[in-house]
């Protein structure tokens, strides 16, 4: 018998939760496609944030809800715009691997205030996205502690 509080065994088990078991797929899109068109993936695939991608499908750049109605406030033609000129950009995005704690990532969502991190995996010249780690999936940890008292 170790002795240890509630308390203690559940901030040992929240300690152990990787981001590998509460990510989500991502949603990518290439950095020649238009503000439009990423503001329709935005729609159909039902996410708040996309990964951007070179040729390569290496991680360049994130795009926001907001980053697509700033471009949209304008008067240009938002077909002929391409994202890679409204993204943020790498090497200004924060990301997180799927083997980080779940905490680690979380505090860089609040930390940065943002909505979510790419999930990625490092390859030669580059970051692949592997998953996609939102406030959705953090809030997630909580309803599960809080439904059946385990993760
Ligand atoms: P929204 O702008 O829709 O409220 P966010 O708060 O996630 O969504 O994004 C705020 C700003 O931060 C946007 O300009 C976005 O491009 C940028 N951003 C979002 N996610 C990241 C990230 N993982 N790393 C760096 N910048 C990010």
């Amino acid at each position: 018998f170790t002795g240890k509080s509630g308390t203690e065994l559940l901030t040992e088990k929240l300690k152990k939760i990787k981001v590998k078991d509460f990510q989500s797929i991502p949603v990518v899109v290439s950095e020649n496609v238009s503000v439009y068109d990423a503001i329709c993936t935005m729609f159909l695939e039902d996410v708040g944030t996309l990964f951007v991608v070179n040729e390569k499908s290496h991680l360049v750049g994130v795009l926001s809800r907001k980053d697509l109605l700033r471009a949209s406030m304008g008067k240009q033609d938002l077909s002929e715009i391409p994202v890679h000129i409204i993204m943020t950009r790498m090497p200004n995005i924060t990301i997180c691997e799927k083997e980080d704690l779940l905490l680690e990532a979380a505090q860089k969502l609040i930390e940065k205030q943002i909505d979510g991190l790419p999930v990625v995996h490092k390859v030669e010249d580059g970051w692949e996205v592997v998953g996609r780690l939102t406030k959705t999936n953090v809030t997630k940890v909580l309803v599960n502690i809080g439904r059946d008292g385990l993760i």
